[in-house]
């Protein structure tokens, strides 16, 4: 794979392609932001990657600034308060996790140190198929 790099374009240009290149929602401004679906990010029109379409098709397209992320302009949404709250929710979800993996853990271990031997390590099994 040969890697693509982005293309150089004053900001009129670029807005100019955005607006042409996402059918979905308007761009007014490089600096308005989107929230990209995929990789979970706050984008803006600025940070947004230009690039030419692989050989033998010349279109312009326009991918994630994220890393491995290629996503598409229907994937970025407007960063409205809903959306701010599912980020928020899913930061809080995921630092809950984070604690109750942690709390596990210690509950493991310290299982181990005090009844090792009392708990039965054999489970009832489901019979295969
Ligand atoms: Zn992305």
């Amino acid at each position: 794979m040969t890697p693509v790099s982005s293309i150089k374009l004053s900001d009129e240009e670029k807005l100019h392609i955005l607006q042409r290149l996402d059918r979905f929602r308007q761009w007014h401004s490089l600096d308005e932001k989107r929230y990209c679906l995929v990789c979970g990010e706050i984008i803006t029109g600025r940070e947004i990657q230009v690039i030419m379409g692989r050989r033998g098709n010349r279109s312009l397209r326009t991918v994630c600034p994220t890393k491995y992320c290629d996503a598409k302009p229907i994937e970025w949404v407007w960063p409205t308060d809903d959306v701010l709250i599912t980020i928020a929710m899913v930061e809080a979800e995921r630092n809950w996790l984070c604690l109750i993996r942690r709390a596990g853990r210690a509950m493991q271990s310290y299982r181990r140190k005090t009844t090792s031997s009392t708990i039965s390590t054999t489970r009832f099994k489901p019979p295969l198929g």
